[in-house]
């Protein structure tokens, strides 16, 4: 399988939900898509952020 290191290194809480293609949500209400629905969420997640019309940029370096 093609456990990846980054889901390592960016979850820290439990698995909440898991779809049997490999999408999850952690109990800290984190995403993480399988590589099939990965791009089709970007997408939609661009076009809501069209829709909203956020305009605010901010970076957090922390
Ligand atoms: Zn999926």
């Amino acid at each position: 399988m093609n456990e990846t290191k980054y889901a390592k290194l960016t979850i820290n809480g439990d698995k909440k939900t898991v779809w049997i293609c490999g999408c999850f949500q952690t109990t800290d209400n984190y995403f993480k898509f399988c590589d099939k629905h990965n791009p089709t969420l970007q997408k939609a997640i661009q076009s809501q952020i069209d829709e909203l019309d956020m305009t605010l940029i901010v970076e957090e370096n922390s």
